[in-house]
């Protein structure tokens, strides 16, 4: 059996791994039309920041693990034509036959309401860096360039610019909504970290500014003002004019930070699809077409808190459709359950976690919401505290979303409260959850176990 999957990421490598493991005697093929396979979408960010030391060793998987596991891959070779009657496709190196085929070819980080001048300036400076080519023109400029400009405030957005303060860069980020980080957090839950951003030297946002356009000056005219403005920057580097519905902006280097999504590629009009380019499946992952399977950031899965489907471009997402479609390539035998949009990161020495509902959701969900919010130690002496929200039904007080913001790292409890939503636990189940004290790394009574008592009950 030939098992073709489209697309060397989260998604196509972690199905040809299970694959292989379901059916040793299938031919396993990658096709991947990027040089590097496995390149991680904040890789540019680990290498700015030192976190590794080549943006070739920013990846998850190498070209040898796949070959230990006789998975045959094809770098450099991108898919053109799909004849899924024909079980054909047809790359940019040739022709093949297939008995499943698996499409995993993600989504890109472009913005398509967005103008942008001067394209063929734009092709030397890349405005994005989720794949390694662009990653390594940008790390070249980044050393020489004193201001950037972050155009979306979610949170590759903030990632950027948490590390580019960092690096002791002038950082502009502009975000269309009232705030960054709207799409995983309440707005009100947010305010000790949002009043602290407030006071960090080099970092400005501007909510409410939609940029319109962007323009790479290639060749820099610049007035007299300009000149004398500029003085004791690096001139050579500043080369972009960001407008927004409030003015213009120059910056040595900007960013595009937008959603993700599907690319409409030609061969992608012979399956059914939503409005987004996502791809239409069935519950286990098959396309409207027979044996072809579609994954990660190609199509929209169950959102669990709302009992919807929805776009959720996440790498664990990712990973996890990867798998179940593995497992129902031969026979449908697995449903894909779907996600709570569960994230964690670290922005300017805050932890930040989300996972499910958010109260701004509320008029998504088919029943009525309520909320808790309250502060808890991290642990019994010397710790921070840890910010938490709960969002759950005010009837069954089944949990169905979690927020959490501390100065301590507190992100691994997001991932209980993800399995606590997704189990359909209650508040009252969680205040009985059995976790170790240890005064050292815990306070006396876990945040979880706070989630059922907290503090006052906001009903909604
Ligand atoms: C800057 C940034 C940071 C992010 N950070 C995080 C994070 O920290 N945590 C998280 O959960 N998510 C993060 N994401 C989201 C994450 O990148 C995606 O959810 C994830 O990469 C999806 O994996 P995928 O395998 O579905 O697709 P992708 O990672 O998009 O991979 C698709 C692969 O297909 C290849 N391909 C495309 N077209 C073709 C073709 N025609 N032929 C052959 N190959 C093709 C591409 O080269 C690519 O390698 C981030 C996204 C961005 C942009």
């Amino acid at each position: 059996m030939k098992i073709m999957i489209i697309g060397g990421s989260f998604a196509g490598v972690s199905c040809a791994f299970r694959a292989r493991q379901l059916y040793p005697e299938a031919q396993i093929t990658i096709v991947e039309k990027n040089q590097l396979l496995g390149f991680i979408p904040s890789g540019f960010i680990q290498y700015v920041t030192g976190a590794v030391a080549s943006l070739e060793e920013a990846v998850f998987v190498q070209k040898k693990d796949l070959e230990a596991a006789a998975i045959a891959i094809h770098l450099e070779e991108a898919l053109v034509a799909c004849f899924p009657e024909e079980h054909r496709i047809e790359t940019t190196k040739g022709g093949y036959e297939y008995d499943r085929l698996v499409l995993a070819y993600g989504s890109i980080q472009e913005s398509q309401l967005l103008e942008v001048s001067d394209e063929e300036a734009l092709s030397l400076v890349p405005l994005a860096y989720k794949n390694f080519e662009s990653a390594h023109i940008l790390a070249e400029k980044v050393p020489t360039a004193n201001s950037i400009s972050i155009i979306g405030g979610g949170q590759a957005g903030m990632e950027a610019a948490s590390a580019f303060v960092q690096l002791g860069k002038q950082v502009s980020v502009f975000e269309t909504m009232d705030y960054p980080l709207f799409k995983y957090f309440d707005q009100a839950f947010l305010a000790p970290f949002l009043t602290d951003l407030e006071g960090i030297e080099g970092l400005t946002i501007h909510c409410n500014t939609s940029v319109k356009k962007i323009t790479q000056r290639a060749n820099l005219e610049r007035t007299v003002l300009e000149e004398t403005i500029l003085e004791g920057t690096n001139k050579e580097a500043t080369s972009f004019e960001i407008e927004t519905n409030s003015g213009v902006e120059r910056s040595d280097l900007a960013l595009t930070m937008v959603n993700v999504h599907p690319k409409a590629n030609p061969f992608y009009q012979v399956f059914e699809s939503h409005s987004d380019n996502t791809i239409k499946t069935d519950a286990y992952l098959e396309t409207s077409q027979a044996d072809v399977f579609a994954v990660g950031d190609l199509i929209q899965i169950p959102a669990l808190a709302l009992k919807e489907q929805t776009y959720m471009p996440l790498i664990n997402n990712a990973v996890r459709s990867g798998l179940v479609a593995a497992e129902n390539l031969m026979k449908k035998t697995q449903p894909f359950k779907g996600g709570l949009r569960t994230i964690g990161t670290q922005l300017f020495g805050w932890y930040l976690a989300s996972t499910g509902l958010l109260e701004a959701e509320a008029f998504n969900y088919p029943g009525k919401i309520a909320t808790k919010s309250f502060a808890v130690p991290a642990r019994l002496f010397g710790g921070a505290v840890i910010y938490s929200k709960v969002t759950f039904d005010a009837d069954t007080h089944q949990v169905l979303g979690v927020q959490l913001l501390s100065q301590e790292n507190c992100l691994e409890k997001i991932n209980t409260a993800a399995l606590a939503i997704e189990t359909k636990q209650t508040l009252e189940a969680l205040m009985q959850k059995d976790y170790f004290f240890q005064p050292a790394y815990t306070p006396v009574f876990d945040v979880i176990n706070q989630l059922g008592v907290g503090s006052g009950c906001d009903e909604i």
